[in-house]
């Protein structure tokens, strides 16, 4: 048997670092940056004001009240700035640039907002109101270090020192395929012992969660050629990951077991609940040789297995600092019993205010409905068989709090 832990550096090993591209800013949101951003320009890139006022030089306005005349307007976006003369005032709005000469902004409410004359009912200092350039960033400085997760302040602040695109990871690309006679698709109304195929959806959308693309395979019935002839056809040089669900346990009909023992796949039994059958290698498919993750087929299997397994590894492919779940310690409101020797991840509800966790549904490998009412997984530690209310266990985040 498997310990968690191993068989997560096998999964992990089977995806190297994706490649670097190059992209939009629009499309750069959830990336990793694969290289440091310098600043292309100071910012701010010149001395501007930063009120709407009046741009004046501070000794003018020292025995406030005092009247100046206004010689000119300059709005944001003006390039051609006239020279602040001696004794005379611009009127200015935030984020034009200030007039060689003037030294100071008064904000409009300090003045009677004249368009000929203003007057200025306050004095003062010099350096008043003006976000002088380079204040913020100097050009040639870093503003975004390699393995920054992108996210919209990153996404900000490379638009404002004047870059279209950024070179982050690319997404390994992988293909869901789920198997299983039983399974029905929603356009048919279920036969006696027919199940709706879920896991296809799920899993999915799991992927892309994780920043990853994912093709959706129709799912194949228990049968060896049907299953391997479908990824015979659609494995290419652009699939990262085949991720296939059911066929793995130990009855009979196993075709996801049947198509791959003896072809790359180790079948292991990792010590968790739920989860325990696992299968991970590299399998000539195609024309390629393709890593390939089997998940059991049980729902809260699949998708627990694709957290503890999958996810971390698809993030560290794209260069994710940190791959794993933001984990808290949470103390457990009811009494738990649970296997010796399995990590359990059971399905759970935080109260974040008090720091306690309720366990949502039963440990069950099918209780689909506990687990999309869950926000998190509670992990019980292999070595323990009983945990009283009260006592704290860790807690994975499974959304963003
Ligand atoms: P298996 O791992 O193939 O033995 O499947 C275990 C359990 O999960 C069985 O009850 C299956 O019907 C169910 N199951 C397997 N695959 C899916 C799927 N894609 N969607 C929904 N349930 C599934
Ligand atoms: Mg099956």
């Amino acid at each position: 048997m498997r310990t968690v832990e191993e068989h997560r550096t096998v999964v992990a090993a089977l995806l190297g670092p994706t490649a670097i591209v190059e992209l939009p800013l629009a499309e750069a949101r959830g990336k990793v940056l694969a290289e440091a951003v310098r600043a292309g320009v100071d910012l701010p890139p010149f001395d501007n004001s930063a009120m709407d006022g009046y741009a004046v030089r501070a000794a003018d306005i020292e025995g406030a009240p005092v009247t100046l005349p206004v010689t000119a307007d300059i709005p944001a976006g003006r390039t051609d700035v006239p020279v602040l003369e001696p004794g005379t005032a611009h009127r200015i709005m935030t984020g034009a640039p200030m007039p060689a000469g003037a030294d100071a902004v008064v904000q409009v409410e300090l003045t009677d907002g004249g368009t000929e004359t203003v007057t200025v009912s306050e004095a003062r200092a010099a350096g008043t109101h003006i976000r002088p350039r380079g204040e913020d960033v100097v050009a040639g400085a870093v503003v975004l270090e390699a393995g920054t997760v992108l996210g919209a302040a990153q996404i900000g602040v490379a638009a404002a020192v004047g870059r279209g695109t950024l070179p982050v990871f690319r997404p390994p690309h992988v293909l869901v395929l789920s198997t299983g006679s039983e399974l029905v698709g929603p356009d048919r109304p279920l036969q006696p012992g027919q199940i709706y195929e879920s896991n296809g959806a799920m899993l999915a959308a799991a992927v892309r969660d994780a920043g990853a693309t994912a093709e959706q395979l129709s799912f194949v019935p228990d049968d060896v050629e049907q299953f391997r002839a479908v990824l015979a056809e659609k494995v290419d040089a652009g699939v990262d990951l085949v991720m296939t669900s059911g066929g793995v346990s130990a009855g009979a009909y196993e075709v996801v077991k049947d198509a791959f023992t003896g072809h790359g796949v180790d079948f292991v039994r990792v010590g968790m609940q739920p989860g325990g059958p696992q299968g991970a290698g590299v399998v000539r498919l195609g024309e390629v040789d393709c890593p390939v993750v089997t998940l059991p087929g049980n729902p809260v299997s699949s998708l627990v297995s694709f957290e503890v397994f999958v996810r971390p590894a698809l993030l560290r492919a794209m260069g994710h600092p940190y791959p794993d779940r933001p984990v808290v310690t949470a103390r457990t409101r009811e009494a738990l019993r649970s296997p010796e020797g399995k990590r359990q991840f059971r399905r759970g509800v935080l109260d974040a205010r008090d720091g306690t966790v309720g366990e949502i549904g039963t440990p069950a490998s099918h209780m689909l409905g506990a687990l999309a009412r869950a926000d998190c997984l509670i992990v019980v530690p292999e070595e323990r068989t009983e945990v009283a209310a009260g006592e704290e266990l860790d807690v994975w985040l499974l959304e963003a709090f």
